[in-house]
């Protein structure tokens, strides 16, 4: 049996912060195009997300894995921008996107087409694979308490089945297979500790 290639994991990890960095500027550029900052893009593509929860200040910094001022103060700049606005009660401390914010989030967006159009040359399988992986890459960070939210099915008290394989979610009654996981889901609960 072959074993496995020198460095594989190093080299993986090399391409993953690759990638990241590859997102990263083009977000950059797709941000400084509109006049925001990194941050700023980030939390108004978060605000404006269709499968995000409604989140406040707390939940937004632990999602961007930075402290809560950085995020208050990015988000009084949007306000000041009139992209962001406070919720009203019952919710006062949720953020949601005015009509100019939306627009903003829209053209932001673009900044994934080149990304998007090299994932449309891979293939199907090998796409699935890579999905599952690195969820489960993830959710392992996120057990040991390296980055604090990871909303994905493998990390949900609902899931039942294995990463590589068939799996099923039990709140919505469905099947999912490595290609269908979903990466940040509205109805995630996180899974009790196993030990
Ligand atoms: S609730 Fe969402 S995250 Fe949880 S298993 Fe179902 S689809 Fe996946």
């Amino acid at each position: 049996m072959v074993g496995e290639p020198p460095d594989l994991d190093g080299r993986l990890a090399d391409a993953v912060e690759r990638l990241g960095d590859a997102a990263r500027a083009m977000l950059r550029r797709s941000a400084a195009a509109d006049g925001l900052s990194p941050t700023q893009a980030q939390l108004l593509l978060r605000i404006t997300s269709g499968s995000a929860p409604r989140e406040g200040t707390g939940a937004l910094a632990g999602w961007l894995e930075v402290s809560a001022p950085t995020v208050s103060d990015a988000l009084r700049t949007l306000a000041v921008k009139g992209m962001v606005e406070r919720g009203q009660p019952p919710e006062p401390r949720v953020w949601t996107a005015t009509p100019r914010g939306l627009e903003t989030a829209r053209q932001l967006r673009h900044w994934r087409g080149p990304l998007l159009g090299a994932l449309r040359r891979q293939a199907t399988e090998r796409k699935a694979e890579a999905l599952a992986s690195i969820l489960q890459v993830i959710a392992e960070l996120n057990v040991d308490g390296h980055i604090s939210t990871a909303r994905n099915c493998l990390t949900c008290r609902f899931f039942r089945g294995e990463q590589a394989g068939e799996g099923w979610c039990t709140l919505l009654d469905t099947a999912l297979s490595p290609a269908t996981l979903r990466v940040d889901c509205p109805e995630h609960r996180a899974a009790a500790p196993t030990c």
